[in-house]
């Protein structure tokens, strides 16, 4: 029998409605006492309590809103203008790793989907973002992307079944729920179609040693003819090599500047990695001694910031290593940004000192995979992803 809901239901006047409501919020803007807040907190531990939250809001008119990790940019999963309750998943999180395939249920983060597989297997991983504690069910039910994804495309390309909650209270696989359901929730947002507990994904083949860099060049080393010749090699070398660029202002008091730093993960070892960069990007100037052979499960580590040795187990601490307050945008890129263009970028940024630059390249499995085979249609075509970013530690209106 499952406990009944009233155990798992927090209200205003429970002591710990207010932590529930604020333990997964991971942008600050939202911590506000002016943010609006849910009736109600559900936290099922069992379907049945999802059905009856569903009967709930239909009976009153409330608004559901989902949480599975609380990394949504804006808030989505946890705020709404109209009268709302939570409902949120953080206890459905279990991982079954199974031959090559796995369950994982929503409320798990991506650090504990690869903590899981690491334990079963050393020449297996999945291809997701980076960020440890991003949820499961927003991060696949959005695409989910990361470093791997020039080779094996996002983590729904990787979905093979998903079990769901309709708006009727019926439990769905993909089976019972049809091939355009399944579609639509594969990058598709999942909270427009239901509520999925848990997604069935088949796992992909990594090398047991990986490498990894990370390198820092200044405008004075070059950045802008560095990144410049990035754009037309990133989407298409080998897909095994991903090589993001971050562009970050430097606000020092006698130097305002730019400085860039490329990171990159490739699928194989240290000495093929130096003569495929000599070969397409001879202009960062890696060399062997800057790269890092490692697994991939340390990689998760490396991408992450945490320093060598750290243990695995920091991947299902389910806090960030920081809260911050953020606003984060993204364009497309499809022609390369000249030179000139690229200065008046920079420009910018030291002008305004706060905004950072994400460029991730797509291109090999991407550029693969149809625009229509999931709602997550940027694919051939595009050379990278351009993602802008502010955040500040600083409360009000004035900081924001
Ligand atoms: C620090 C940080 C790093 C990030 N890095 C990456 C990255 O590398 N790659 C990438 O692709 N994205 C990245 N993202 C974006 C992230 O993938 C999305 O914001 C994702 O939606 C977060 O999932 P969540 O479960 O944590 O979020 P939530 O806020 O819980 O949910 C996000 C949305 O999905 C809906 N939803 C959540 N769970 C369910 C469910 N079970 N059923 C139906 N609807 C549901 C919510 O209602 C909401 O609309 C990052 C975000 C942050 C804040």
């Amino acid at each position: 029998p499952s406990p009944s809901i009233s155990s798992v239901t927090f209200f205003p006047t429970d002591p710990s409605f207010t932590s529930t409501l604020q333990s997964y919020i991971r942008n600050l803007r939202f911590t506000s006492t002016t943010t609006p807040k849910p009736l109600f907190i559900v936290v099922p531990s069992h379907v049945s309590h999802i059905q009856a939250s569903i009967i709930c809001c239909k009976t009153h008119g409330l608004e559901m809103r989902i949480r599975s990790g609380g990394h949504d940019y804006d808030g989505l999963s946890y705020v709404s203008k109209a009268p709302f309750m939570i409902l949120d998943l953080f206890n459905l999180r279990s991982v079954s790793v199974d031959n090559g395939t796995a369950w994982v249920e929503s409320g798990a983060t991506l650090g504990e989907l690869f903590y899981a597989i690491s334990q079963k297997s050393k020449t297996h991983g999945f291809p997701a973002g980076v960020c440890p504690t991003v949820g499961v069910g927003g991060h696949f039910s959005g695409g989910g992307y990361g470093n791997m994804m020039r080779k094996f495309g996002l983590s729904v390309d990787n979905v093979i079944d998903a079990k769901l909650v309709d708006v009727n209270g019926n439990v769905l696989d993909r089976e019972s729920m049809g091939e355009d359901l399944f579609w639509a929730i594969k990058g598709g947002g999942g909270a427009s179609f239901g509520i999925i507990i848990s997604w069935k994904i088949k796992l992909v083949s990594v090398p047991e040693i990986v490498t990894v860099f990370k390198i820092e060049k200044s405008l004075e080393q070059g950045v802008t003819g560095i990144v410049h010749k990035w754009q037309y090699i990133a989407d298409k070398i080998d897909p095994n090599l991903f090589v993001r660029v971050v562009l970050l202002p430097v606000n020092k008091k006698h130097l305002q500047s730019i400085k860039a730093k490329f990171i990159g993960l490739f699928l194989g070892n240290g000495q093929e990695l130096i003569s495929l960069m000599n070969e397409t990007f001879p202009e960062l100037g890696l060399s062997f001694d800057q790269c890092i052979e490692m697994s991939w499960i340390e990689s998760i580590l490396f991408w992450s910031n945490y320093p060598k040795g750290t243990s695995l187990d920091v991947l299902l601490d389910r806090q960030p290593q920081q809260e911050k307050y953020l606003k984060k945008k993204s364009d497309y890129v499809q022609e390369p940004i000249s030179k000139e263009n690229l200065e008046g970028i920079w420009n910018k940024m030291i002008e305004l000192k706060r905004p950072a630059l994400t460029l991730n390249p797509y291109g090999g499995k991407m550029s693969e995979i149809s625009e229509f085979e999931t709602p997550f249609p940027h694919r051939a075509g595009n050379i990278y992803k351009i993602q802008y970013s502010v955040t500040w530690k600083d409360d009000g209106v004035e900081a924001s």
